[in-house]
């Protein structure tokens, strides 16, 4: 050990000679500075030992007003680990082990004081003294760590606590939105449906007069605006639904060929107008699916009719091909093309390339992002690629059967059991 400041030692004896023969053998080891304070009574001793730092005290077991016994248990009940090193005289030797239980830090008989004794003790006590300083220290730095750990805890357990009801509230706030969305497009659902049939009905000829060619001209309006409108009131139910996780799939077996060629068919019309070719290439050797026929159709829908909203010339095709359990469709045109800036976004709800009022090609937005959903739930992927001003492909990928959940497997075969013979 190595020490540079001298060691402040107190010395307790009532008796001067035996209070001189301690500062003379401790005075004895060379370069080792020390500072004596002698005191003779415990009353001194405890004065001193409150109001000054002490590297450690010898004490005499017998004084004047109280034994060493009580001087030590006075001191520790302090909360003062200063080291205590007891002199005992002779006979007082069985009291050794109650000194020690109340916290002396050593003993020696007074007969064997010498240089060499008194030092080793002394090195001992201050060894075990500054080894429990720091370990007090380190303990109390342990202490103070925890106590910012818990507080830090306590302070992330609240922003949890926060950011989870403000989840709660956001959740609640979108439930809300999609029921309104879900509420409001099927309430206008039904009128818009009287509204499309008695337009279809003054459309038809009859023989009970028949419209002018003005009047014929506004029923027709009526009736494509009739069914734009409902058009979009079925996207904006299907998108409710499907974020309120309220859509569910009816799979079923099905031809995907003559799923493809009705909806061409249903589309060719709209194809023609522009003069566009519509092309189908089928490459299946089994033709068979088990998925949602109608949300497939919706898909086809979808796709095609924004390859032909978006294409001005040439065409637009779809080619149906298949790798083991695995199908690919993929709807590719020749019209204006994506920006790659633009590609993340386009199936997001909502989302339109040109979004300003005047923009050419009428739309909601919704279109791409209903058909993200559901070839997701057809536990399929859809893809992108586009030039600008070259064209664009959309392809899908799905299993040809679809895995249900248990649940749905459940209804299933729950629905199949229903089945009559
Ligand atoms: P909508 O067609 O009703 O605007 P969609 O969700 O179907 O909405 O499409 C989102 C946007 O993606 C469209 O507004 C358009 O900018 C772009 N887009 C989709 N399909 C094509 C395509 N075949 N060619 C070019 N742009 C397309």
């Amino acid at each position: 050990m190595h020490i540079n400041t001298p060691l402040k030692i107190l010395i307790v004896d009532d008796d001067q000679v035996d209070r001189l023969a301690v500062r003379r053998a401790l005075s004895k080891v060379d370069n080792l500075p020390m500072e004596f304070i002698e005191v003779g009574t415990c009353e001194a001793a405890i004065t001193e030992i409150e109001q000054h730092f002490f590297d450690c005290a010898f004490l005499d077991y017998r004084l004047p007003d109280q034994d060493g016994l009580a001087l030590i248990q006075d001191v520790r009940a302090m909360g003062i680990k200063t080291p205590l090193i007891v002199l005992t005289g002779q006979g007082d030797e069985q009291i050794a082990v109650e000194l020690m239980k109340a916290g002396a830090s050593d003993y020696l008989s007074k007969s064997r004081v010498s240089s060499e004794t008194l030092t080793r003790l002394l090195w001992n006590a201050i060894r075990v003294y500054r080894a429990e300083l720091q370990a007090e220290r380190a303990n109390q730095q342990l202490r103070e760590t925890n106590r910012l750990l818990l507080q830090q805890n306590q302070e992330l357990e609240r922003q949890r606590q926060q950011i989870q009801l403000q989840n709660l509230k956001l959740l609640e706030a979108s439930r809300l939105k999609s029921q309104f969305l879900a509420t409001m497009s099927h309430e206008l659902r039904t009128p818009m449906n009287a509204i499309i049939g008695f337009s279809q009905m003054l459309l038809r000829p009859t023989t009970k007069g028949q419209l002018t060619s003005q009047q014929f001209d506004m029923v027709e309006r009526i009736l494509n605006n009739g069914k734009n409108l409902l058009a979009l009131l079925n996207d904006i139910l299907d998108l409710s639904k499907i974020e309120a996780g309220h859509l569910e799939l009816k799979p079923e077996s099905f031809n995907l060929t003559h799923l493809i060629h009705s909806t061409v068919e249903e589309l060719q019309s709209l194809a023609a107008q522009k003069q566009l070719t519509l092309r189908v290439q089928i490459e299946l050797k089994n033709p068979m699916v088990t998925q949602d026929p109608n949300r497939l159709r919706q898909v086809m829908v979808n796709l095609l009719s924004n390859a032909i909203k978006f294409t001005d010339e040439g065409d637009v095709s779809i080619e149906v091909t298949e790798l083991d359990d695995r199908l690919q469709i993929a709807v590719r045109d020749t019209g204006i093309g994506i920006a790659e800036a633009d590609l993340p976004h386009i199936f997001e709800a909502f989302r339109q390339v040109d979004q300003t009022i005047t923009r050419r090609h009428p739309g909601t937005g919704l279109g791409l992002a209903i058909t993200d959903s559901l070839i997701q739930m057809m536990q399929g992927e859809i893809t992108v690629e586009s030039q600008v001003g070259q064209g664009s492909v959309f392809r899908i990928n799905l299993p040809r059967y679809i895995q249900l959940p248990d649940r749905d497997l459940q209804s299933l075969s729950a629905e199949l059991l229903n089945v009559p013979f």
